[in-house]
């Protein structure tokens, strides 16, 4: 019910089905030899500091693209598994998760798991996550294992990453897998402390590992404008990352918090309220730079990594 009013507030999912039943066969269902498949455009949700809104962020973003009518597959690289609950996974069903993925002990498509909203599924994380790190120190290509399973023709437009509070070798896995990075910036006193130590590690990956790297923008969070604090903060920031920062602030709203109790995002548990109606805009502004960046963000688009 909740998504039907989101298609409705969007009113964009119609052009969208159009062209999926315009590849579909006449049972309806996907035309493999014509349904275009290719390599998403990755983003990953990191910053090293817990607590500053990444989960909130990655939950709510990948919700809003997909309700804009992307195809969104959101990858839970935190050992708390907080992404996939907060859409209402279980994590005692599962049979296999992210670390399984890494470990290529199970492909991207056999631990998907569907979400309640349409077109947004996830790659649900566990608790094995948390022993990953040290089994990747003496793994093959250590750092390259996210982006062997998640950089290849899929049927999703967009992957969103959601990174554990650290530069661990998992977060350096998201790096090395991603075109471009969002990040959450709380609106609070340390906000910048430790930026600088991200913004390196950013420039080294790009260096050594991966020289499509790019900082996609940095969001605001928590903002709270009865507070000064905030404001000195905002201002602060956009010092020092100019129009990186993208205009879309996320207010502090208590609705953003309670919904993951509900296992669902903001944007559905209440669509109106301050914190959904951010992340709508936060992701209409991101496929606007996307749009500047790739020349093209629509589904089913032709481009060079296009297969049939
Ligand atoms: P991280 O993933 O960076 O650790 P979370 O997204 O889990 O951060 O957010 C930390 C806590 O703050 C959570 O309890 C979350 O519900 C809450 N929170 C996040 N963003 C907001 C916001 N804009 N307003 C109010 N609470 C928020
Ligand atoms: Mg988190």
């Amino acid at each position: 019910m909740a998504s039907q009013y989101i298609r409705d507030y969007f009113g964009k999912r119609e052009t969208t089905d159009k062209a999926i039943q315009s590849t579909n066969n006449n049972n309806g269902e996907p035309d493999m030899k014509t349904k275009a498949l290719r390599v998403p455009r990755i983003l990953s949700v990191a910053n090293q500091k817990g607590g500053v809104g990444k989960t909130t962020t990655s939950v709510n973003l990948a919700t809003a693209l997909s309700a804009i009518g992307q195809k969104v597959l959101l990858v839970d690289l935190d050992p708390q598994g907080n992404a996939g609950t907060g859409l209402g996974i279980k994590r005692a069903g599962l049979r296999t998760s992210t670390y399984d993925v890494i470990f290529e002990d199970a492909g991207v498509e056999e631990t998907v798991q569907k979400t309640k909203v349409p077109g947004l599924d996830v790659l649900p994380s566990s608790i094995h996550l948390s022993g990953a790190e040290i089994e990747l120190v003496s793994a093959r290509r250590r750092e390259y294992r996210l982006e062997q399973a998640l950089r290849k023709p899929m049927d999703y437009d967009y992957v969103i990453i959601d990174c554990p509070p650290s530069l661990s070798l998992l977060t350096l896995n998201a790096l090395v897998a991603s075109d471009s990075i969002v990040v959450p910036l709380q609106c609070e006193f340390y906000a910048l402390e430790g930026l600088s130590h991200l913004v390196k590690t950013i420039e080294r990956v790009q260096k050594t590992f991966n020289p499509r790297l790019d900082i996609h923008g940095v969001v605001l969070t928590m903002f709270d404008k009865r507070n000064n604090l905030s404001e000195a903060v905002a201002n602060d920031v956009r010092k020092y990352f100019g129009d990186k920062v993208y205009q879309t602030v996320i207010p502090r709203n208590v609705r953003l918090s309670e919904a993951p109790s509900y296992g669902l995002p903001a944007i559905v548990y209440d669509m109106r309220c301050p914190g959904a109606r951010a992340y709508i805009s936060l992701a209409k502004e991101v496929l606007k730079r996307e749009k500047k960046l790739t020349g093209n963000n629509q589904l089913l688009s032709s481009n060079n990594n296009q297969v049939a």
